[in-house]
């Protein structure tokens, strides 16, 4: 909003669709009032809920579009999620290396890894949607030491009655 100071008139124009680059995606908004400068050109969008709208929009990326993610749709999923390149390339198992070859369009994401990321992107909307205390699946990823080859653990699964019992624990009810 630091240019708005700058322009002196400005015109609202309610019945225009706003392009909303912002995004980094072509993402077209209707009803959304905006802010014309007549001198300078510039717009501005006053936009409510930018966090809800986000979130919608990536639910429609990782839903409906059928194509692997495009290196502008990783970087946005990347952005909502709030993780840094390093953080998403923790979150998936490959270097950062890897996720800015995605991003910046020099490699493809592939299958498994875009389905991963779909599924990561989607399970924490509907975490953050229902506010309950769920596992995080972010936290679970991220605390994956890097050579998983080289863990030793017991087979064997010990569960008391009241890990299963109880209440619902911080588990999703679904
Ligand atoms: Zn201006």
């Amino acid at each position: 909003m630091g240019r708005i100071l700058s322009c002196e008139k400005l015109r609202v124009v309610k019945d225009q669709p706003y392009h909303y680059n912002e995004s980094g995606l072509d993402v077209t908004l209707l009803g959304i009032p905006q802010y014309l400068c007549d001198s300078c050109g510039a717009s501005y969008a006053s936009i409510s809920n930018v966090q809800k709208l986000n979130r919608v929009i990536g639910n429609f990326v990782c839903e409906k579009r059928k194509a692997l993610l495009r290196p502008e749709e990783i970087k946005f999923l990347r952005k909502d999620l709030q993780l840094k390149a390093k953080e998403l390339a923790q979150t998936l198992g490959v270097t950062p290396q890897t996720v800015s070859r995605w991003e910046n369009g020099k490699a493809e994401i592939g299958e498994a890894h875009d389905r991963l990321l779909r599924s990561i992107y989607m399970m924490c909307a509907s975490e953050r949607k229902s506010e309950q205390n769920c596992f995080g699946v972010l936290d679970v990823f991220k605390g994956f030491p890097h050579d998983r080859k080289k863990i030793i653990q017991p087979k064997e699964i010990l569960l008391n009655p009241q890990e299963w019992l109880g209440g619902m624990g911080g588990f999703c009810p679904a």
